[in-house]
């Protein structure tokens, strides 16, 4: 059920959401002492109808991410003309999709597992950015790799000409203070960014936890319904 700050946001319109979450990350960014153009904003998208997309990129949205593959590749599909949209593909991700996926997606960020690189090797002509996705969780079932077994997973990326590494990317955990989250992601980008000095983007921050994100050093917000209002439940 949305709670009342949920129904709140739906009585904006798109504009006054974007706008607000806008306003929310320069001053968060100015607060970090950082510039906000350093900072990639990603509207994720899922579940929204494809005129919404369209009314983002008439407010100068640029990029859209989804997170589910048979969603994502028919919305691409449709929108087509919009030839300057980047399209970030934001979920767990299949290997046997992956080819797919690399077929209109020009950012992925869940890199996960050696399955996927080697899925995804093969699937391009032109690189591929990607990031690779950590978990920060106890939880070894939840997507992205577990720390311990960041490095080697980075090493196999850098080694596949076919792809391009951003940098990391992360989802706060449940029931964890975000900062304290995004403050391990922060080292842990430290580390890839020994190993690849150009892999220093941090893809972490949604709607509840953008601010945080930015104050860690987050250069791609991945902003769901902070912007689209909540999401029609799907069926
Ligand atoms: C849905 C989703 C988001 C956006 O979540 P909101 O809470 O709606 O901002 C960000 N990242 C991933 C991986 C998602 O699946």
């Amino acid at each position: 059920m949305p709670n009342g700050d949920d129904q709140a946001l739906d009585q904006l319109s798109l504009a006054e959401r974007l706008a607000r979450v806008r306003a929310g990350i320069a001053d968060a960014a100015s607060t970090a002492g950082r510039a906000a153009s350093d900072i990639t904003t990603i509207v994720v998208t899922k579940f929204q109808p494809v005129p919404l997309l369209r009314e983002l990129y008439e407010l100068g949205v640029r990029d859209l991410g989804e997170n589910r593959h048979q969603e994502a590749s028919a919305k691409a599909q449709e929108l087509t003309d919009l030839d300057d949209v980047t399209w970030h593909f934001v979920g767990q991700l299949q290997s046997k999709k992956a080819r797919q996926v690399a077929g209109y997606a020009d950012v992925v960020h869940s890199i996960d597992r050696p399955a996927l690189v080697s899925a995804l090797s093969a699937a391009r002509e032109t690189p591929l950015d990607c990031f690779v996705q950590v978990n920060l969780t106890t939880d070894q079932a939840r997507g992205g790799v577990v720390p311990d077994e960041l490095d080697p997973l980075v090493e196999q990326v850098l080694a596949t000409p076919s792809l391009r590494l951003l940098g990391v990317m992360a989802v706060a955990p449940l029931g964890e203070e975000p900062r304290q989250a995004f403050a391990r992601l922060r080292s842990l980008s430290d580390r890839v960014v020994a190993l690849a000095p150009n892999a220093s983007r941090i893809s972490a921050g949604m709607s509840h936890d953008y601010r945080e994100a930015i104050a860690e050093g987050a250069t791609h917000l991945r902003i769901g319904t902070a912007i689209t209002g909540n999401r029609p439940s799907p069926g």
